[in-house]
């Protein structure tokens, strides 16, 4: 959904935000003068040049430069884009932001309903773990698990009592209806009357789920036991309802029979875990939890663990190992990877032995392929994903808390390329001196990296089977080409069908793309001496829809971050609103995830602004060519006009012809065309010299 803050919103925010209060949460701040200093959170040094002046209400580094307003220090220390780094703001400061949607005009008022909503149950989830008797499982069951009281606190987690309406009779006479009530996930629609709903999180230790400004956007809820459950539920359902229904009308409280009978049968069916649907704030495939948490430190280690439960990141975040974050019971997403890519490009998957398949279990297996079939992905975003194991049977809370930290960590330095681990996990399957064996395990093997479609990689993986396998390389070569002709047969026919074709068209990047595509990254980066030359260059330079759409909306960026006072942080960062299509945020992506790792900054940027020239000129040139052709076409027939007619009336006796006269207007008209024409190709010439 596109939005945009409001007119004059960030002014307004301003106002309620104080510098030198928020910064004096991340930094310890002095008096000194009409000023504040500390030591600075973006470069390490030992005596303060970090400055805060509350009456610009400005910072500045004198250290290593960085500057800026109260926005662009949330912005770098946060790592979040303007507009996240504005909510954040706005969040902690207790400020209601307003913004102007695009899309449909009733979603906003809906959107920060539903957070209200969420936020009010994450306080009332909260309330009730740390100061209610029918919790008291609950925190011993976090107790047991090795949870400390702090670390609970941090990822503000709850409990929801064994009550079928509990919360939704609470957020309903805090004024919420129970439309919204449902639409926030946190209850369903009764099917006995239309005005009657309940809890979706019943007897659950409740993991709220943010976004990555921090707002709660759903719920995960956990059951505490599966053994003994009915019994305790009984019990806690009537001390619930003395500690937290007191306030209701009868009507409300449930004491309706077939409620009450329904309950105990059902306890038995539910499932471990449950979470929020998918709702207007909140959606799985692009929601990670722990993230906001974790992002600081993903970015200082660049690079994420993806571990599989919530109580996974908890323990890890105790022993303090911040950058893990879960991925909510699936394999990544492409937007989950698209997110987590902001921060870093190295992901590692830590997966219990039982869920990588190390024993080719089959949920293991299941679960690679579906990374496997995003090779390519992870290719083109340059995202370098790794698998990390832990031993047979421990996940990896159990594992941190009965093994140590360091040997988790070093099984997180151990991490083996994605590649490689489906490779080994595949021979694993075989007796590879047998040879019918061997030939099996060579055919899934290139059947596995024939779905690859780098060739460098399919090279190396060819490399590495043939030491396995102790096969020749040719002979794989050979095989994996027939494979491969099979599938792109397979895919050709689809392509005729339609949408495969479209996007293999995608796929396809020719030379000059490239070209366009290097601009926009150096441009992005703010690399080479020559780069205010290229950042000016002009969108007609640009001869792709995406690539010059997007280069604009850089250009416009960068003007308006350089008047703000605090000059400009690269990467550039671009908040995804302003970027209009899915197509323009992939390719935004693409580059902001590709590395920078010219050996020569300054020529890279002379060469991609000397290519892009060469490449304008040269096809000006060819128009000009073209239309010098056209005239010199008409100025033969002309000519030929002008001789046959001249003939023609020179045989005739009497004077000077009358209708001559236009013709040889028309020539010198033409003349003149060509010549400058000709002019204009010298000139174009010359200029093209210049960029050789
Ligand atoms: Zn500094």
């Amino acid at each position: 959904m596109a939005k945009t803050l409001k007119e004059g919103e960030i002014e307004e925010l301003k106002n309620h935000a104080d510098i030198q209060i928020v910064i004096s949460g991340y930094v310890n701040l002095k008096r000194s003068g009409k000023s504040y200093v500390g030591l600075c959170p973006f470069h390490k040094e030992k005596t303060p040049s970090f400055t805060v002046d509350p009456r610009k209400q400005l910072y500045h580094c004198f250290g290593c430069g960085e500057g800026g307003d109260i926005i662009s220090f949330i912005m770098k220390v946060e790592n979040l884009d303007f507009i996240e780094a504005a909510e954040f703001l706005a969040k902690k400061v207790n400020y209601n932001l307003q913004f102007i949607y695009t899309d449909t005009p009733e979603m906003p008022e809906k959107r920060s309903r539903l957070i209200e909503i969420c936020e009010l149950a994450k306080k009332y989830y909260k309330y009730i773990l740390f100061n209610s008797k029918v919790s008291e499982r609950a925190r011993d069951y976090l107790n047991r698990r090795g949870f400390k009281k702090e670390i609970i606190e941090h990822f503000e987690l709850g409990y929801s009592p064994e009550s079928w309406s509990s919360f939704s009779n609470f957020a309903v006479k805090r004024g919420y209806m129970l439309k919204e009530i449902i639409e926030s996930g946190l209850a369903l629609q009764s099917s006995r009357a239309v005005n009657e709903i309940y809890d979706r999180f019943r007897g659950r230790i409740m993991f709220p789920i943010k976004d990555i400004v921090g707002k709660t956007i759903g719920f995960g809820g956990r059951i505490i036991n599966d053994a003994q459950k009915s019994d305790a539920n009984v019990e806690m359902q009537t001390q619930g309802r003395q500690v937290w229904m007191q306030p209701q009308t009868k009507s409300q409280a449930l004491t309706k029979p077939e409620m009450q009978i329904k309950m105990q049968p059902q306890v038995k069916a539910q499932a471990k875990y449950i979470n929020s649907p998918e709702t207007k704030i909140y959606s799985k495939s692009k929601s990670i939890y722990g993230l906001f948490d974790a992002k600081n430190s993903i970015v200082e280690k660049d690079a994420a663990l993806i571990v599989e439960g919530y109580t996974d990141v908890m323990t890890l975040h105790q022993e303090g190992i911040k950058n893990a974050v879960a991925s909510l019971g699936t394999a990544l997403t492409i937007e989950q990877i698209g997110i987590v890519g902001r921060f870093t490009k190295n992901i590692i998957l830590v997966f219990d032995s039982d869920a990588a398949g190390v024993s080719a279990s089959m949920r293991g297996m299941e679960r690679l392929k579906e990374y496997n079939e995003k090779l390519d992905l992870f290719h083109e975003s340059n995202i370098n994903m790794k698998v990390a194991v832990l031993e047979e049977g421990y996940d990896p809370a159990e594992y941190v808390l009965k093994k140590e930290r360091e040997k988790f960590l070093e099984r997180v330095d151990n991490a083996v390329n994605i590649i490689d681990f489906t490779i080994d996990m595949i021979l694993r399957k075989y007796d590879i001196n047998s040879l019918s064996d061997k030939l099996s395990a060579s055919d899934e093997l290139l059947g596995f990296i024939s779905t690859l479609s780098s060739k460098i990689v399919q090279e190396e993986c060819i490399k590495k089977i043939s030491e396995k396998l102790n096969l020749r390389e040719s002979l794989l070569v050979e095989q994996l080409q027939k494979k491969s002709s099979k599938k792109s047969y397979r895919k050709a026919e689809d392509s005729v069908s339609g949408q495969e074709g479209i996007k293999r068209n995608e796929k396809m990047v020719s030379p000059l793309r490239n070209i366009e595509i290097e601009a926009l990254k150096i441009i992005i980066n703010g690399i080479g001496d020559k780069y205010y030359d290229l950042l000016d260059i002009g969108a007609e330079f640009f001869n792709f829809e995406d690539t010059k759409k997007l280069y604009e909306i850089i250009k416009e960026a960068l003007t308006e971050s350089k008047s703000d006072d605090g000059g400009v942080n690269f990467p550039l960062k671009i908040s995804s609103d302003k970027l209009e299509d899915e197509q323009l945020k992939r390719l935004y992506n693409m580059i902001i995830f590709s590395p920078v790792n010219y050996s020569d900054n300054n020529l890279a940027c002379l060469e991609v602004y000397n290519n892009l020239k060469r490449i304008y000129i040269t096809g000006k040139i060819d128009e000009v060519k073209k239309r010098l052709k056209q005239f010199e076409n008409y100025r033969k027939e002309l000519t030929k006009l002008i001789k046959e007619s001249s003939e023609i009336l020179t045989k005739k006796p009497g004077g000077e012809p009358e209708n001559k006269k236009p013709e040889k207007e028309k020539l010198e008209k033409v003349d003149g065309k060509i010549e400058m024409l000709n002019l204009k190709l010298n000139k174009l010439e010359n200029e093209l010299f210049k960029y050789k």
